[in-house]
């Protein structure tokens, strides 16, 4: 058994059905179970004043007998579910499903990486992800991901350059 942080995301419709509709699906698969989420969060689009384009984020920590790429397909298969068209990258979206973190794998395929790539700067994956997986060590970073918002909330005008 595994475990695996997901981030979710919505800013199109009903983002808070979409986003419960999401969970609810995960928890269906089969080899999956959601432990915990965290609660909904609002994310105004960066440089964006359109208020009908906010995001609403979240996480999940799932258990899973899934094999990572074989989960991530069937993440792709849920977002699929609620509509959402892959037009362009960071386009509006009924539903992003990332794959956060899975035990602490370090994967660089062409469909996947783990850890998610853009997750240790972007505060509308880690505070979510933070209140429900706070102790959680980012394995290339090596910091928990409290630690990693804590990084944000500093301010700190220095660059950290990190490797495996
Ligand atoms: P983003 O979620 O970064 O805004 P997209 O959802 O449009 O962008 O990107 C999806 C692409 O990213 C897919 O082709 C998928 O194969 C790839 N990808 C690589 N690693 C991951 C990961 N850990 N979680 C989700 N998608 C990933
Ligand atoms: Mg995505």
């Amino acid at each position: 058994m595994s475990e695996c942080l997901l981030a979710l995301g919505s800013n199109l419709g009903e983002r808070a059905a979409t986003l419960d509709s999401a969970v609810a699906m995960l928890d269906a698969l089969e080899g999956v179970r959601v432990v915990r989420h965290s609660a909904w969060q609002m994310t105004l689009p960066v440089g964006g004043e359109h208020l009908e384009r906010q995001f609403l984020n979240g996480a999940a920590v799932v258990e899973t007998t899934r094999e990572p790429g074989d989960l991530l397909s069937l993440l792709q298969q849920i977002e699929a579910s609620h509509g959402r068209e892959r037009l362009e990258r960071w386009a509006d979206r009924t539903l992003d499903l990332d794959l956060l973190l899975y035990d602490d794998h370090i994967v660089e395929s062409p469909k996947l990486t783990l850890p998610h790539p853009r997750m240790s700067y972007r505060r509308f994956v880690l505070e979510p992800a933070a209140e429900i997986a706070g102790d959680w060590v980012h394995p290339t970073i090596g910091w928990t991901l409290a630690e990693l918002v804590g990084q944000l909330d500093s301010g700190a005008d220095r660059l950290a350059i990190v490797s495996p």
